[in-house]
């Protein structure tokens, strides 16, 4: 528009730090760049269509955006964390055998404006816009319904805009790109940002994980951790660790066998590993991990010198654990009315 560089971040400020979607309040603007901006731009929001609230603290938002499709988006409240699991697209192509959100099929790639509107939301919900409210949001997430390399130049850009100082300023060690393996673009994704990186791995070895994640088939294991090495060479801070996510599914991939394999196999990877027991859901085989089995492939890791993590499985209730987004609509907590003055989409 021929402005000066300080306008844009002016307008950043505005409407990723203080909630604010009306160019008319964005008092340090002259009454005739908001006249322009008007003309040029506008601000809207997704409509909230449900908003759940789980026992154990976490909320679910379901989420309608432009064209009617829903998407989910997850918070996590954890010891003094507020992590938010955002979606990246609406479905997903890849069909991995264990998640719900493989099963509806592939509609579309989320937008920019639609990945970010996410946080915002979420922000709106918890009050952070509000002067001197703390943040409820601390860690971010792509980890929600879809495959975020496939949509690779709107996650980018929507997870450098979630760490830009003058838009929500979130840490790059608080912002995690979640992948199943799409290694042509994560070689590739150094280049573009240097957000934090989680591989979801779920299997020791080529068959099995074929199985279970069929673009293994396409980019097997090898090469899936040599990208990640890789990405992880490149970043600034070269002190920084992958999340191996291991999903733990009865009788499937719990064994002890598996552990020690997975050990070896990750044995030359700068990585902590997460193990998340399967949440079932309708329709599926699987079987969600017993405690004995999942606390014995832990000590495994352990007792090889990893970092292990248990997810402990939060909003089940809702739907709204791992796995098991998949973006329908039901007749829990409707609180809609909340929202009505916030439809619309973020453009
Ligand atoms: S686990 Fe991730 S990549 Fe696999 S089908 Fe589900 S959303 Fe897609």
């Amino acid at each position: 528009m021929g402005e000066q560089a300080f306008r844009a971040h002016q307008v950043m400020k505005w409407i990723h730090q203080q909630g604010v979607t009306d160019f008319d309040q964005m008092t340090n603007l002259s009454k005739l760049l908001r006249a322009r901006l008007k003309e040029l731009a506008k601000v809207e929001l997704p409509e909230v269509v449900q908003e759940l609230d789980s026992a154990d603290g976490t909320r679910k938002w379901l989420i309608r955006m432009i064209g009617g499709s829903c998407i989910e988006t997850v918070f996590i409240p954890v010891e003094g964390r507020g992590t938010l699991c955002v979606s990246s697209q609406i479905g997903c192509s890849l069909d991995c055998s264990f998640c719900a959100t493989g099963k509806q099929g592939f509609n579309r790639d989320l937008t920019t404006a639609e990945i970010v509107a996410q946080l915002w939301l979420a922000l709106k919900s918890f009050g952070s816009f509000e002067p001197k409210a703390t943040r409820a949001v601390t860690n971010v997430v792509l980890m929600g319904m879809g495959e975020p390399l496939l949509n690779f130049d709107n996650v980018v850009d929507a997870v450098n805009l979630m760490m830009d100082d003058h838009a929500y300023g979130l840490s790059k060690r608080r912002v995690t790109l979640s992948t199943s393996g799409v290694v042509p673009e994560l070689d590739r994704l150094a280049r573009f940002t240097d957000v934090s990186l989680a591989i979801s791995l779920h299997a020791p070895n080529d068959a099995l994980r074929d199985q279970l994640v069929p673009l293994n088939k396409k980019y097997p294991i090898a090469r899936l951790l040599e990208s990640t090495r890789n990405y992880l060479k490149q970043l600034p801070d070269n002190h920084r660790r992958a999340t191996i996510e291991y999903t733990l599914i009865e009788g499937i991939n719990d064994q002890p066998e598996h552990a020690r394999e997975l050990a070896i196999l990750l044995s030359d990877v700068p990585c902590k590993i997460n193990l998340i027991p399967f949440n079932p859901f309708a329709g599926v085989g699987y079987q969600k991990v017993s405690e004995v089995n999942l606390r014995r492939f832990q000590k495994i890791l352990l007792e090889a010198g990893y970092t292990v993590t248990v997810r402990t499985t939060r909003g089940d209730d809702i739907a709204a654990a791992c796995g098991q987004l998949a973006g329908a609509v039901n007749d829990r907590t409707r609180r809609s009315e909340r929202y009505q003055a916030l439809s619309g989409s973020i453009s």
